[in-house]
């Protein structure tokens, strides 16, 4: 666990939040702040700063997440009618909370990017 991580403490379950899911690997939540419907983050118990910091030992961690992420769909009833996974990255990228997270959008038609 890193210090001053919100989502190590999360995941430590030192900061509460609405768990929608979790096992040995990953940790699912509702976002404090949705900007859709559905809004939930998918977040390795293990703390990695974000992709920029992923290694090939990873990859089963990171493939988990998108099996995690279909299942959390089905279950909030949005995996018929879509969702958009992101994963922010590093300072361009928009990304705020420095321990990797993958946001499962759904539920209304989102916009396009970029
Ligand atoms: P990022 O911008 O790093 O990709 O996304 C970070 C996300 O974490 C934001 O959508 C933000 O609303 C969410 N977030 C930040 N702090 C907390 C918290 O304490 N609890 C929960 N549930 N979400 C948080
Ligand atoms: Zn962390």
């Amino acid at each position: 666990m890193a210090q001053d991580c919100i989502f190590c403490k999360i995941v430590a379950g030192e900061i509460p939040s609405k768990q929608v899911y979790r096992d040995d690997l990953v940790t699912a939540f509702h976002d404090i702040n949705p900007v859709a419907p559905v809004h939930v983050l998918i977040v390795p118990n293990e703390h990695i700063l974000s992709v920029a910091a992923v290694k090939p030992e990873h990859e089963p961690l990171l493939g988990h997440m998108f099996t995690v992420a279909r299942q959390i769909a089905e279950e909030l009833g949005v995996a018929e009618s879509g969702f958009r996974l992101v994963v922010n990255t590093g300072s361009d990228g928009g990304q705020d909370v420095y321990h990797l997270h993958m946001h499962l959008l759904g539920g209304k038609r989102l916009g396009r990017l970029g």
